[in-house]
């Protein structure tokens, strides 16, 4: 019945591996996690059990171009019964979407967005069958400090009380399911499928400083296919960019403080292949369905495996060869150190947010967020988790810096996993890699007309 469902729908003769399994327990009722790679068809997760239920679904999704993304899918497929609403929007097509809510199969909307107290009016009435988080790790990632509406999606659960919740995501933190149990109240059934990617390479650098990891970046993007190389700041992308620029290549620059319209150019200007290298912040990468990813280099070390995992499980969604290289120099230990403990919500703040005495803005904004659902007593143990969970991921990623020995092993075991078979062009501490040859093309100069020629000849203009 599921094949013919699966035929009927999409035209595909076969599941691909963890997809049955996942849409069985979803139409059985059953919350269910799946932890299945990227590219592997996790959407088809949530599709197929809305068109064999009849009912709609929601998909809480926490970026604009991920919800772009799966939009334009479903539209391809020729599902037009579609709706979401993002800050992206103009006035016209917010309003057009809202009106569309009601008849409706699949809604994409924010955790932000459905729990401003009028927006959960648009969609209490709407009888779902399915709510969907997707890139569930969000919750973990995210959920407390960074995006804290995060840990309160459990309020929009409450709200379609018996609806079965499927939460997607490719890289599975270790605390992600205590996690998800916890702020959903309930307990996920899990299914999940090896994280590995094993036609992506994995290699580390350790150079002296930032100089030397600029002359082996220009050096190694001659032939490194289509690139992301990811930095952990702002600036980092502009001076990067600026340097790969001056060396003859087109490339692009992506962060999360670009206009909704910018990220939206460079990101389709890389999908396309107007520009091969894209020097981004770790806000790029979902929903970019690009197959042809040959590498990702990390300028900077993520802060957690589980970031790792997920950053270079954008490459070769094609299944072909494909390489992930980080680097490292000495500054970048405190660096990382900064960019993870420094707003991190501590004891002390919670202590002085009850007294009123907080003067923090952005902690007192996360705090006031969170505590319109949690106690301020379960806030400090959540805290206090997430402080180590972080510590947790930030020592094992100093730990991969200076592996001897198999770095897939190594990162695999962060989630418990193994490795059952040895393959060829696994990691630098494994095997001699191959390089890659696909030359990235330079600027070609455009050629002068004979009114430019004049005036340079002559200074006309001066
Ligand atoms: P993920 O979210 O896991 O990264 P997607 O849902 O974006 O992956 O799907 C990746 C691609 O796989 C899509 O192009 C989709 O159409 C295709 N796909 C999904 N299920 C199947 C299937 N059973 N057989 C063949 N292709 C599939
Ligand atoms: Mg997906």
């Amino acid at each position: 019945m599921l094949h013919r469902a699966l035929k009927q729908y999409f035209g595909f003769d076969s599941f691909k591996e963890g997809q049955q399994e996942v849409i069985e327990r979803v139409l059985n009722n059953e919350d269910t996690l799946g932890i299945l790679p990227t590219g592997s068809g996790k959407s088809l997760c949530y599709q197929l059990p809305t068109y064999i239920n009849e009912k709609a679904t929601l998909i809480i999704s926490p970026l604009i171009s991920l919800m772009d993304d799966q939009v334009a899918q479903l539209k391809a497929n020729g599902e037009y019964r579609v709706s979401y609403i993002h800050s992206g929007m103009d006035e016209k097509e917010r309003y057009y979407n809202i009106k569309a809510l009601k008849s409706s199969r699949f809604i994409f909307l924010s955790p932000e967005f459905i729990l401003q107290p009028n927006n959960i009016k648009l969609i209490q009435h709407l009888n779902f069958g399915l709510i969907v988080l997707d890139e569930a790790h969000c919750l973990t990632e995210w959920g407390y400090d960074f995006r804290p509406h995060y840990a309160l999606v459990g309020k929009i659960t409450k709200h379609f009380n018996n609806t079965t919740i499927l939460a997607l995501t490719a890289t599975a933190p270790p605390t992600l399911e205590h996690d998800l149990n916890y702020i959903l109240s309930t307990q996920f059934s899990l299914v999940r499928t090896s994280m590995n990617r094993p036609n992506i390479s994995l290699s580390h650098k350790n150079l002296a400083s930032d100089e030397e990891k600029i002359d082996w970046l220009l050096k190694f993007i001659e032939r490194s296919g289509s690139t992301i190389i990811y930095v952990s700041s702002k600036k980092k992308c502009y001076e990067l960019a600026k340097s790969i620029y001056q060396k003859g290549y087109l490339t692009g620059i992506y962060h999360g403080d670009m206009s909704y319209q910018e990220r939206q150019t460079v990101q389709e200007q890389f999908i396309n292949n107007t520009i091969s290298i894209i020097v981004a912040t770790s806000a790029f990468g979902m929903g970019v369905n690009k197959p042809d990813v040959r590498t990702i280099i990390h300028f900077h070390l993520p802060t957690s495996p589980s970031n790792y995992l997920q950053e270079i499980g954008r490459a070769g969604r094609d299944g072909k060869y494909s390489q992930a290289i980080s680097l490292y120099q000495p500054d970048d230990t405190s660096l990382l150190e900064t960019l993870l403990f420094t707003d991190a919500i501590k004891e002390e703040d919670i202590k002085l947010y009850k007294y009123g005495q907080l003067l923090d803005e952005y902690k007192l904004n996360i705090l006031d967020t969170l505590s319109s659902h949690y106690r301020l007593d379960q806030l400090v143990s959540i805290f206090k988790q997430a402080y180590l969970r972080k510590k947790e991921g930030f020592h094992r990623i100093l730990g991969y810096k200076d592996l001897t020995t198999c770095r897939r092993v190594y990162l695999l075991n962060y989630f418990n996993e193994g490795l059952e078979e040895e393959f060829s062009r696994c990691c630098d501490n494994d095997s001699e890699l191959p390089s890659l040859k696909i030359t990235n093309k330079k600027k070609v100069k455009r050629k002068q007309n004979y009114k430019e020629k004049l005036e340079q000849l002559f200074n006309t203009n001066k």
